[in-house]
């Protein structure tokens, strides 16, 4: 069977992998970011599994990408930009807050040696969890709940991203980091324009703060961050 002459050919694999170097190249590495540990990530994770069937065709874009639930998919290069201000090693305890499709998190788990990434809301914590299996990544660990708390269980951290804008750094995430550890997030009292900021944390209650970029994310929503409308995820309808 023949398509319409006017409909563009499905992409195929090898069709993604050659957007996939083009996205490395022309966003990432042209921008500046030079970590290898964070380029060969970014090389290898496949975006368009983390999309809809119906947005695959936007995965290499310069642009974040609407997912479910009014959530988006980061930017290529701000995942990147995020991944590299953490300054992995490799091996690394990391937590990311937000793991709305689990982009972000595949990226992290490519570097660190373990990661925990909490998402808020049922549905994207369930789709993001079957796509991290499906891919065979067994050092990442999906939560759904409120991750302004951070994940307690499996702290202290290396490194804590949040992908979504505060208020303020929650205090919780503060106390799960490890001395000499890195919390990167956006904050800003404007729910559309933020700060992206790195505090380190150099003793017990001694952190030091640097701005990194002006961005724009979606609200963080919980205990520790902007106040909910309503309750999102299952823990909040089953009442545990
Ligand atoms: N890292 C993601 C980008 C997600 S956008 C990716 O690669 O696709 C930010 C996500 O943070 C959204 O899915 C939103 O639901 C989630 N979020 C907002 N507040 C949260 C909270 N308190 N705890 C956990 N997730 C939260």
């Amino acid at each position: 069977m023949t398509s319409p002459a006017s409909d563009p050919p499905p992409l195929s694999g090898r069709s993604f992998a050659v957007l996939r170097e083009l996205m490395v190249e022309r966003q990432i590495v042209a921008r500046g970011i030079r970590d290898p540990l964070v380029l060969a990530a970014m090389r290898k994770v496949p975006r368009e599994v983390f999309l809809p069937e119906s947005k695959r065709d936007l995965a290499y874009e310069d642009a974040p990408v609407p997912i479910a639930a009014e959530q988006t998919m980061s930017q290529p290069y701000i995942v990147a930009l995020m991944a590299e201000a953490l300054l992995l090693q490799g091996g690394d305890n990391v937590l990311e807050v937000g793991a709305g499709s689990g982009y972000a998190a595949a990226v992290l788990g490519e570097i660190a040696g373990h990661v925990t990434t909490v998402e808020r809301i049922a549905a994207l914590a369930d789709a993001a969890a079957a796509k991290l299996a499906e891919l065979g990544y067994r050092n990442i660990d999906l939560q759904q709940g409120d991750g302004t708390r951070g994940w307690p269980q499996a702290a202290p951290y290396d490194a804590i991203v949040v992908a979504a804008a505060g208020p303020q750094v929650p205090e919780s995430l503060k106390a799960q980091l490890k001395i000499g550890g890195r919390l990167v997030m956006p904050v800003g009292a404007d729910q559309h324009a933020q700060e992206l900021v790195r505090l380190t944390r150099l003793g017990p209650a001694d952190f030091t703060r640097e701005h990194l970029d002006d961005v724009r994310f979606v609200p963080l929503l919980g205990a520790e961050g902007w106040p909910s409308p309503e309750p999102a995820g299952r823990s909040a309808r089953d009442g545990r």
